[in-house]
């Protein structure tokens, strides 16, 4: 037997290795099992190309947990290690792997997002067990060995007895560290990190209801058989080719994926590149609620079938995040921290990749099937104007599929939208103004005077529409934005050329000056304007402009500053209107102050305005009148 010293220029590694990431104690066991995925892996290899004389067949690995003896045993049926072997890979690269992860990585605890999910390798078990056992046999034809380490660096090395080839790791399970020796705990971690490995994991049995065989009576039992536990799928989806795959296949992956998730994804998006990177996965358009819950069920980061991460921040574009799946890449740096990750070129390029697959499949969905695109995209628009907001790129690709749907439920591309309101709603300066609504009910009185004018209104209601608008307004040529309410009248009224005024210019000036004198304090700017006379008499509009700033500083981004800025509203008076006739003509100052505070009452209600105290005296003063 040997015994030796691991070579020391760390005497204090094993403190070191317990102490490190204390909370991500529990990678050594994704760790252990990504060793022995690798050693079948290359057995599989080796007897391929002829170079193992030993027989494949369907190795797996196995998980067992001896609760009595505070044992854990990760056991496995690849290459195997002689002494040798053990002497060069476990007591010095190994090793010196280890030291040197730890020298790298042991001051940047604070910035371990994701440092720590890779590199710590073997050694990691130390940081759960007291003592770790190897008991080894090479697919070579050499005795057994075993290699033993109590956590100081002297270890021992001898023959061990093992018949087979391949490799038992014994976890010596430490005092503060007895949650692994329960099988919940286990299997829970099985399931977080080894759910897709490539090799079978086989932890414990299970009990497996068989079919009753002929002739069997109602009241006999099914017969049952214990079956191995096998807790992984070796082939998950994203292995697969996109033409091996139906769309059910997808469906049920997104089950695999999210057992708790019982809404079904509204599509999908196989990403498979090999050139300049490599990279494979799946990623899933979910239906998104109002209340963005994006932080359960995220997208999960593999690296060749190992589970890393579900932040995948700097990876995936940041508007994608909402959405879920997979991503796996071998060719992500992953023991580096995320403010490094996300200068990395390669990081970059994957970025940039994702956003482009995803446009380019929103565009073909578009295409192929117009009517059910337009079905989804209530719940996918968040998304989208998310992307366009914050990706050049993504914003031209998505003149392809981004749609603007009116308040009747018609949806336009921005070329259909062009096309469809250049006749009648252009301004003065041949700018097309495109009025919008952002809540069909409360906007409900200025969306049909809009409509009844001929004009096309969208409903634009995600909470960044001022932001979109914004980048629309700035990005296409010759375009603005108008809320129905808002003081788009002054630019498209003007237009109606057949609306002549019934008043002269005394009377206007006459009427003007009797509103203002009514509504003087309360802030309103007075605008006459001849309209038709079935229009309402009061209208309360606001300046676009302000009101935009307002809400964009809400949802952030906004200009600062602006926080307090006082409330600005128009009112706009209808010169045609019978009643404002009949102001203008009332003798007695109290009636004229009495229509217009109640006309103006109406016009607030309109617009949602009419509140409280306000509220309260206009209906009683309403009851009185009908009295
Ligand atoms: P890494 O896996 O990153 O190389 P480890 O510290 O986990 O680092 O392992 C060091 C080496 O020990 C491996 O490269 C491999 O050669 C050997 N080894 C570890 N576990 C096994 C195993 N289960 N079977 C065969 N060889 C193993």
């Amino acid at each position: 037997m040997a015994t030796g010293k691991i070579n020391v220029s760390v005497e204090n590694i094993f403190p070191l290795i317990k102490k490190f990431l204390y909370s991500d104690h529990e990678i050594f066991l994704r760790e252990l099992i990504s060793n022995a995925t690798d050693a079948t892996i290359k057995l599989k290899h080796l007897s391929s190309i002829g170079e193992a004389k030993v027989e494949y067949g369907n190795p797996m690995i196995e998980v067992k947990v001896d609760k009595k003896g505070k044992k854990l045993h990760i056991i496995d049926e690849g290459i195997g290690m002689t002494q040798e072997e053990v002497k060069k890979y476990i007591n010095e690269v190994a090793f010196s792997g280890a030291e040197e992860f730890l020298d790298k990585y042991k001051d940047a605890g604070k910035d371990s997002g994701i440092i720590g999910h890779f590199g710590l390798g073997f050694y990691s078990s130390f940081m759960v067990a007291k003592k770790v056992e190897i008991i080894t046999k090479s697919f070579k034809d050499e005795p057994a060995a075993h290699w033993s380490c109590d956590g100081s660096p002297e270890f021992s090395l001898k023959k061990g007895k093992k018949d087979s080839h391949g490799t038992e790791i014994i976890l010596h399970i430490a005092d503060d560290s007895t949650e692994f020796l329960e099988e919940q705990r286990i299997r829970e971690l099985l399931t977080k990190y080894n759910k897709f490995m490539p090799i079978p994991i086989k932890f414990g049995t299970r009990t497996e209801t068989l079919p009753k065989p002929k002739g069997a009576k109602e009241e006999d039992p099914a017969p049952t058989k214990e079956v191995d536990d096998i807790i992984n799928n070796p082939n998950p989806a994203w292995t697969k080719k996109p033409t091996e795959l139906k769309e059910d296949d997808y469906k049920s992956f997104y089950r695999e994926l999210y057992p708790m998730q019982f809404e079904e994804p509204l599509f999908n998006i196989h990403l498979n590149v090999d050139y300049p990177f490599n990279l494979t996965g799946i990623l899933y358009f979910p239906k998104l609620t109002n209340d963005l819950n994006i932080q359960k069920d995220r997208i999960q980061l593999y690296q060749n079938q190992v589970f890393v991460t579900d932040n995948v921040e700097g990876i995936v574009p940041e508007f994608l995040t909402m959405l879920r799946g997979v991503i796996d890449s071998p060719d992500i740096p992953l023991n580096v921290s995320r403010s490094y990750l996300q200068a990395d070129g390669a990081v970059k390029k994957i970025s940039s990749y994702i956003s482009r697959k995803v446009a380019d499949k929103l565009a073909s969905l578009f295409k192929e099937n117009r009517e059910d695109f337009e079905a989804k995209w209530n719940d996918i628009k968040i998304v989208i104007e998310y992307g366009m907001l914050s990706e050049d790129k993504f914003f031209e690709k998505a003149d392809a599929f981004a749609l603007y749907p009116t308040v009747d439920g018609n949806y336009f591309t921005f070329e259909e939208l062009k096309e469809k309101t250049s006749a009648l709603q252009t301004d003065k300066d041949e700018k097309l103004v495109v009025l919008y609504a952002s809540d069909k009910e409360a906007q409900h009185s200025y969306i049909e005077a809009a409509k009844a004018k001929g004009y096309e209104v969208l409903l634009m209601d995600s909470p960044i529409v001022g932001h979109l608008l914004q980048k629309l307004e700035t990005s296409k040529e010759k375009v603005s934005f108008a809320r129905v309410d808002a003081d788009h009248l002054d630019n498209l009224i003007k237009k109606e050329e057949n609306q002549i005024s019934k008043l002269s210019d005394e009377e206007k000036e006459k009427l003007k000056t009797q509103i203002e004198e009514a509504v003087g304090e309360k802030g309103y700017t007075v605008q006459l304007e001849p309209m038709d006379s079935m229009a309402a008499p009061f209208i309360i509009t606001e300046p676009e402009f302000m009101r935009r700033m307002k809400e964009m500083q809400q949802t952030g981004g906004g200009m600062m500053g602006m926080g307090n800025m006082p409330d600005m509203f128009n009112l706009v008076v209808n010169t045609n209107h019978e009643l404002v006739g009949e102001i203008l003509n009332t003798r007695t100052s109290k009636k004229r102050e009495r229509l217009i505070n109640q006309s103006l009452d109406l016009a607030r209600l309109s617009k949602g305005l009419l509140k409280g105290e306000a509220l309260t005296n206009f209906i009683k003063r309403s009851y009185e009148m009908v009295k």
